[in-house]
């Protein structure tokens, strides 16, 4: 640090690199996390190398104080490394990747207690519905005022409210509480030959202290978890940090379970959900090294782990692993750049793995580990493809008699079935039979959903809803409404009024929005309370049941639609997952995909169980036209409230597009979604080859340019939506 001056990146999200001065007396280092002022306000940002943050310079005369540092490790140089290439790879600014490494603004302050509030099971005399809302949803949880009063829908004032009433209490809460150290040796599986040879080198690996990408290729059921859970041991044993990414938090509470069976207690879990107060706990453990296991979804790739010793990012083919709103990064290739800053290994563990990592494990980089057969007496479930127009539903019914047969004979054996389709809701289009008028989102390019359990018609874009009409809105036409197409509660209703004795199950976002909601689940799964389950995608992975043994598929189209250039790729994972339910435990299991396509070969791959003759072939295909992993993309979306601002924007952006060989672009034209959340959307597509640094040519080509307030550009480096 050259003199008594220092960089800082600034959490602002303009005035990010700033210079100060350190003041006599203050010690200072890169990665020391401090508090700076700007105008009259204060904010964190961390000390950096100044040779690796070009900012301005500013003299000594003109410096202010470093106001304060802050009472906790300094951000390490690997995360410091990982925020500079994200910001780079992904064309963000430094300071909304720092924020994601300190997204606890409360762990920086010292207080070791926070004071949070519980129900104390009293009724107040007087309870209004308001009151009775907030006692019924906050249940047994804790929180700040204001945490309870989100849980609960209602304003603080009524949460306070109850606490002059003594029917909440306030309780004092120690933040620094330590976490109990899981133990490598507490309940040791006996590993198959097979898997205790991936989990040997896995062992190596950790003991190496080295960067290495692996990937962990195994069918389902053939014990990935255990296999890497070998791995997390040899890093407990160590002392050294793991990190586990889930694409979803809803499979955190399935995760914690068999964690704490197999290490003897919860590892620290990472997510939205948390409170402040835990998300403080959980971000100076981690911070200071004492938390040896954390588990979390993509946010946690960021936080500070000092003594990285592995990175396991299970179900790494999912695409929810893709960021799509702020920083546009893709956790699974920044899992890997974390392990190559940090030297530890990486796990990436599927039973579909993403065309792009199977590319790197065929150029060398990355190695695989393979574990082709499922654990003990299970077998691989047959998959039968039921063509929807030589055997179609009844009318007005959307499962085939083959498949309502097999439910039926599913459940006179006791076992338990599963009907897939991934739409949430009753049906995904409203229109009227008179007058032909359809539902649509005032805001977005989308039909409104009805999601007739509630009663009202909502966007899933944007989240805008409506009360379920009862006429038309346009022609005033009564009883002239009709629900379009299937989604999960339809199914449900058809499923109720072919077997009124079965017990059934919806599992969506919309019923299992909480980790405890899917603890319960999971309970009455496991204790045969339930004979049949329709779900979404929430349900195609992470799951364990071994009395389920039939999936059916609704409509395996459902995803092909829409022109995605992974469409076909998602498809068959998504159903492989689906299908990856059935007959886990020693019977067998059977799986039924409708499909009004027999003979693509998606379908064809998954009934013949042929996969890597799906995936030559849709690399081959990939690999002509450019796509990934072979071609790169990147979109440029620029939107706006105001449509002719946008439309003019993108225009201007397309016109000053570089002339080069490597790179084509396409449009502007209107986003498939060309409205979104009341924003006006046009699309920007770059094309280039593989070793083109597109990211170069794009910082150059929009630096140069300016726009209007009203217009927002953001780029999306290898997009996952092509919406
Ligand atoms: P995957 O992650 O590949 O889908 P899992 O690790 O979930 O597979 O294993 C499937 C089931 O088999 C789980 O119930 C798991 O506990 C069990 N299992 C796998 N390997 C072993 C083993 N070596 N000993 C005991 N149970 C095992
Ligand atoms: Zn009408
Ligand atoms: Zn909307």
């Amino acid at each position: 640090m050259p003199g008594n001056r220092a960089r800082i990146l600034v959490l602002h999200p303009v005035l990010d690199v700033l210079d100060y001065r350190v003041p006599h007396g203050m010690q200072v280092e890169p990665g020391s996390i401090v508090v700076v002022p700007i105008g009259p306000r204060q904010f964190v940002g961390v000390v950096w190398e100044e040779e690796r943050l070009p900012g301005e310079f500013v003299g000594d005369n003109r410096l202010r104080n470093i106001l304060a540092v802050a009472d906790a490790p300094p951000i390490p140089a690997s995360v410091r490394r990982l925020v500079e290439w994200t910001a780079n790879y992904y064309l963000a600014p430094h300071s909304a990747v720092l924020h994601m490494a300190l997204r606890s603004t409360a762990a920086l302050e010292g207080a070791p207690t926070v004071v949070e509030y519980r129900a104390t099971g009293t009724v107040p005399d007087r309870i209004t519905p308001q009151r009775a809302q907030a006692l019924e949803r906050i249940g047994e949880r804790q929180g700040l005022v204001r945490e309870l009063a989100t849980i609960a829908e209602v304003s603080e004032g009524v949460i306070r409210g109850l606490v002059k009433v003594g029917a909440i209490e306030a309780v004092t809460v120690s933040t620094d509480t330590p976490y109990p150290l899981p133990d490598p040796l507490f309940a040791p599986p006996e590993l198959s030959q097979q898997q205790a040879d991936v989990a040997s080198i896995l062992r190596q690996a950790v003991g190496a202290r080295a960067f290495q990408p692996f990937l962990l290729d195994g069918v389902t059921g053939s014990g990935k978890t255990e296999v890497y859970f070998e791995a997390i041991a040899a890093a407990l044993a160590e002392g050294r940090q793991t990190l586990v990414l889930l694409p979803e938090i809803a499979l955190t509470e399935p995760f914690l379970t068999r964690f704490t069976a197999r290490f003897g207690c919860e590892p620290v879990a990472w997510h939205s959900d948390l409170r402040q107060s835990q998300r403080r706990r959980a971000w100076r453990a981690i911070a200071s090294g004492e938390a040896l296991v954390t588990v979390g979804a993509r946010s946690a790739l960021f936080l500070p782990y000092p003594n990285l010793g592995l990175i396991v990012v299970d179900e790494a083919h999912e695409t929810s692993f893709k960021q799509e709103e702020g920083v546009h990064y893709h956790a699974r290739d920044v899992a890997v750049m974390r392990g190559k800053f940090a030297q530890c290994p990486v796990v990436l563990a599927s039973a579909t793995p993403a065309i792009e990592t199977r590319h790197q494990v065929e150029l060398g980089r990355y190695e695989e580990l393979k574990l082709p057969g499922r654990y003990g007496a299970a077998e691989l479930p047959a998959i039968e493809a039921i063509d929807l127009l030589a055997e179609p539903p009844e009318r007005g019914r959307w499962l085939s008699p083959r498949l309502v047969k097999a439910v039926e004979e599913t459940l006179g054996k006791g076992e338990q079935s599963l009907l897939f389709l991934n739409r949430r809701g009753y049906a995904p289009l409203t229109l009227c039979r008179h007058c032909g008028h359809r539902f649509q989102c005032p805001n977005c390019t989308a039909w409104m959903v009805e999601h007739r359990l509630i009663a009202r018609l909502s966007c899933h874009h944007c989240g805008h809803t409506i009360p379920a009409p009862e006429m038309c809105p346009e022609c005033k036409s009564e009883d002239t409404l009709v629900a379009c197409g299937p989604g999960v509660e339809r199914i449900a209703d058809e499923v109720s009024a072919l077997f009124p004795e079965a017990r059934t199950a919806i599992v969506t976002s919309d019923t299992l929005w909480s980790p405890a909601r899917a603890a319960e689940f999971v309970q009455r799964m496991e204790h045969g309370a339930i004979d049949i389950v329709i779900g979404t995608q929430l349900i195609t992975k992470g799951y364990h049941f071994p009395n389920l043994t039939l999936v059916g598929v609704v409509d395996a189209d459902l995803g092909l639609d829409g022109g995605d250039l992974r469409a076909a790729e998602r498809t068959f994972q998504q159903i492989m997952q689906v299908a990856g339910r059935a007959g886990r435990g020693e019977k067998p299991g059977k799986v039924y995909i409708q499909t009004h396509a027999p003979g693509a070969a998606v379908m064809q791959a998954l009934v013949s169980g042929d996969s890597e003759a799906f995936y030559a072939a849709e690399t081959e295909a990939r690999r002509y036209a450019d796509a990934p992993p072979f071609g790169r993309y990147a979109a440029i979306i620029v939107s706006s409230e105001d449509r002719v601002a946008a439309e003019e924007v993108a225009r201007m952006i397309g016109r000053s597009a570089p002339q080069l060989d490597e790179m084509h672009v396409f449009g502007p034209a209107p986003a498939p979604l060309a409205m979104l959340r009341g924003r006006h959307r046009f699309r920007l597509l770059v094309h280039a080859r593989r070793a083109f640094d597109v990211q170069d040519v794009i910082r150059e080509w929009l630096g140069g340019l300016s726009w209007g307030p009203k217009v927002r550009v953001s780029v999306d480096i290898d997009p996952y939506s092509f919406l």
